[in-house]
């Protein structure tokens, strides 16, 4: 079984539709692939629908973005019930966040000189519920001022950089509560990713499994053999899931193909177990997980 359990579309910063990332899944030799967009779960019906008929399992989850203890941190969200009225609340924060710093990237681009609108912006993140750096960025690239994403990060619209801005996140506590409550489940997206463990060392990992965060996402493009090592270690201790994926963007990231990382049968079925007691629990009787025939 081939498992890769954190994928973006063109509904966040990914550059397929829906449908392109599960039929891309496929083409890669996935059994199971999770669509796990930014702060919205606006790709599913798509993703549900192409699913059935390419023969592939669909989780559907969402990367919601959270702070934690003054860090930023990313939380994977699985098969919550979409329409939760507190889950929604807190994504519309998210969301309404991202489009209002959108003027403000703009705005120190223009003061270095660079010719990019908010227009421009907008319509090169299409259809997008999430807009994005990644997006900006685009618009860099659209103007011949970076060859790529990755060159606009570096230059421009990483943390430090001159076109930086932060935005609004949830707090990662309420949103592990907001989650459960819609009877989904919750797994730290690349917890050690371009950092150290800083707020996410073994107690903040134990306080956060305390609150009920069933996993950790150990093996990513984003941690070193050391990293995954250690975190793999803090996992066992805490007994939380561990899973590993790819963080899939289709064109919008290099280095981040379909399964280049994998998660464990078993550790999905723990995930899928945890995601069952989580609805039952909020009083929710939904599929856990989308099948392509009901007899596997
Ligand atoms: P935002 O959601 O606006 O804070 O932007 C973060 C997104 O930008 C994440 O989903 C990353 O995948 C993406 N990102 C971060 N660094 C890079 C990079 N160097 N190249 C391409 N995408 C990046
Ligand atoms: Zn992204
Ligand atoms: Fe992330
Ligand atoms: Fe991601």
């Amino acid at each position: 079984m081939r498992i890769d359990l954190h994928a973006h579309t063109c509904v966040s910063d990914g550059t397929d539709t829906p449908s392109e990332l599960v039929r891309a899944a496929v083409a890669a030799g996935l059994d199971v692939v999770a669509i796990t967009d930014h702060d919205t779960s606006a790709g599913w019906d798509e993703a549900v629908a192409t699913a059935h008929d390419a023969g592939i399992g669909l989780v559907r989850g969402m990367e919601i973005s959270t702070r934690f203890r003054g860090r930023g941190v990313h939380l994977l969200g699985y098969l919550p019930d979409p329409t939760h009225p507190g889950l929604l609340a807190e994504l519309r924060s998210v969301l309404d966040g991202r489009d209002a710093r959108v003027p403000g990237m703009v705005e120190r681009l223009r003061g270095l000189g660079l010719d990019v609108t908010v227009e421009g912006v907008r319509r090169l993140a299409g259809p997008t519920a999430a807009v994005g750096r990644p997006h900006v960025a685009d618009a860099l690239v659209a103007a011949g001022y970076v060859a790529s994403r990755g060159e606009a990060f570096d230059r421009y619209l990483s943390p430090g950089r001159a076109a930086y801005a932060s935005r609004a996140a949830a707090d990662l506590e309420t949103m592990l509560a907001a989650l459960a409550a819609a009877g989904g489940v919750g797994v730290i997206a690349h917890p050690w990713g371009r950092h150290d463990p800083g707020v996410l060392d073994h107690d903040g990992l134990a306080h956060l499994a305390g609150l009920g965060l069933v996993g950790i996402e150990v093996d990513h493009q984003d941690h070193d053999p050391a990293s995954r090592a250690e975190l793999r270690e803090i996992a066992g201790a805490l007994d939380l899931v561990v899973t590993g994926s790819s963080d899939y963007h289709g064109l919008g990231k290099v280095d981040h193909d379909l399964g280049c990382n994998l998660t464990a049968p078993e550790e999905l079925e723990r995930l899928l177990d945890a995601a069952a007691a989580a609805a039952r629990a909020a009083g929710r009787d939904v599929p856990a997980m989308i099948w392509p025939r009901p007899e596997l």
